[in-house]
């Protein structure tokens, strides 16, 4: 077991949940992520927004190190998950993460796929891995789908399902993927009902959405990236109310555009274009 956190009195310390600092990665030529520096506060809810292939992606699966920073620094509650001493796998039980696709065992029930990590990471009893994942089925409106298998739900409830397995690890962060890019226009609320509440609830979000009213409404902090940098970030009432940069405003103008007032338009489009990427 690490010793880190055995010696330390309370696992919520002063450290910010995630800190980003002088962020790089290429993939061979590629550079993606061209200097990210940003800090995320317990409790708070960032969106990050931009074009398709700005390095949205890139950056939160370097947070949860599913990708390796080719420079600089990340901070998981003042644990710089980067020092190859890190032990990757116990930071990695304490985030959450949800991606476009739902990634859900087909093989398992709902319950079944919300215990298993529970079972196999944290070591819980089946009795209290059972227990947890019924209360977060609960939780996002699929307490009676227990039994239901992947294929059985909707994409809607599928995601809920995704959502309730991260929350059964009692993540102390949930990082989101373009969650709702994938579902169908009349499926995106229930999702996006079940972020609402969590942000309600005190959870620290970082959520990659093309989802403006979502962002609008829902973060405290608003990230645009561009190119593999920071372009602005502020409050959404600034970064999507009043841009500073032309880039920003072109890029709302787009998704935002009266001919394109759903978002999901968008996001149907950007799922079409990586459906390939499935699996
Ligand atoms: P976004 O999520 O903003 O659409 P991504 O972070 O997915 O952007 O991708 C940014 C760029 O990095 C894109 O050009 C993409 O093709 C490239 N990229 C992402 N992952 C890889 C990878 N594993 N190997 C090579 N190139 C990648
Ligand atoms: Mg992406």
């Amino acid at each position: 077991m690490s010793t880190v956190r055995e010696t330390t009195t309370e696992p919520t310390t002063e450290a910010p949940p995630v800190e980003i600092r002088g962020l790089h990665k290429s993939f061979g030529e590629l550079e993606v992520l061209k200097g990210i520096d940003t800090t995320v506060q317990r409790g708070e809810v960032v969106c990050v927004i931009g074009p398709s292939g700005s390095g949205k992606s890139t950056l939160l699966r370097c947070v949860n190190l599913l990708e390796q920073p080719t420079s600089g620094q990340v901070f998981i509650d003042g644990e710089d998950i980067t020092d190859p001493d890190c032990d990757i796998d116990h930071v990695r039980a304490r985030l959450g993460m949800v991606f476009q696709q739902f990634n859900l065992f087909p093989h398992l029930s709902a319950l079944e796929n919300c215990m298993l990590a529970q079972r196999t990471v944290l070591k819980r009893s089946a009795q209290e891995a059972r227990a947890t994942a019924q209360a977060n089925l609960d939780k996002v409106g699929l307490g009676d789908r227990g039994d239901s298998h992947p294929a059985k739900l909707s994409g809607g409830q599928q995601q809920r399902v995704a959502i309730a397995r991260a929350l059964s690890m009692d993540p102390e962060l949930m990082l989101f993927d373009e969650p709702t890019s994938a579902l169908d226009p009349e499926l995106v609320g229930d999702v996006l009902a079940v972020m609402r509440q969590l942000a309600t609830e005190g959870m620290t979000m970082m959520v990659v959405t093309h989802e403006m009213a979502f962002a609008r409404e829902v973060a405290d902090r608003v990230i645009f990236m561009d190119g593999g940098v920071i372009v602005e970030e502020g409050p959404p009432a600034q970064v999507i109310g009043a841009p500073q940069h032309e880039r920003t405003r072109t890029f709302l103008q787009r998704v935002l555009d009266p001919t394109n007032t759903r978002a999901g338009a968008e996001d149907a489009a950007h799922a079409a274009r990586h459906a390939d990427e499935e699996g």
